[in-house]
């Protein structure tokens, strides 16, 4: 192994996700379909706070704040450029049309998603893969040095699957997924 070999950012997220069991393909599979993920998913923290207020105050399996926090979370991780936020449009708060803003395959899913009706299994999946992908952070390794190490065993049976809000969380506020699923069928 060479020495002076330094890790870009790119490589270090893919061993660390590795490591971690995860597999960042840069797309989630929907119904035997890929959807590109963007890189701006965990940069995106507004949607995270949202979420993790929401389930701060008890997030119940109807609780549309939830369930609106997550729909943004997940919009988030498909976008492939953010709006500038100040051009005309975006003045306007019509993102859409911003000349920056690109939403990737986010329309593309959400229709296929509706015409489809996909449950709340499948589409939490959806969610979970992306937060998996997105949330294998890198880390800055000592120039030179190895790879980081896998992470040690004392988390392991912490799912590696939710996003940074839900892990700032105590035990008791998770919000049970199963649950939330189960309800929005
Ligand atoms: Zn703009």
């Amino acid at each position: 192994m060479a020495e002076q070999q330094s890790w870009t950012a790119d490589e270090v997220h893919r061993l660390q996700a590795a490591a971690e069991g995860v597999k960042v393909t840069g797309a989630v599979e929907f119904r035997g379909k890929r959807y590109r993920l963007g890189a701006y998913g965990a940069e995106n923290v507004m949607p995270q706070l949202a979420f993790a207020q929401a389930a701060d105050a008890g997030l119940g399996a109807g609780d549309s704040a939830g369930l609106a926090a997550m729909y943004e979370m997940i919009r988030g991780c498909f976008i492939q450029s953010p709006a500038c936020g100040t051009c005309e449009a975006c003045d306007e708060e019509r993102f859409d049309d911003c000349p920056k803003f690109d939403a990737g395959d986010w329309p593309r899913f959400r229709r296929v998603a509706t015409a489809v009706c996909a449950g709340g299994d499948e589409i939490l999946k959806v969610v979970q893969d992306a937060m998996e992908q997105i949330t294998a952070r890198p880390t800055k390794p000592a120039p030179g040095s190895s790879p980081p190490p896998p992470p040690g065993s004392g988390n392991s049976k912490e799912p590696s699957s939710l996003p940074a809000a839900f892990r700032a969380l105590p035990d008791g506020d998770l919000i049970n997924l199963d649950r939330l699923a189960r309800s929005s069928d």
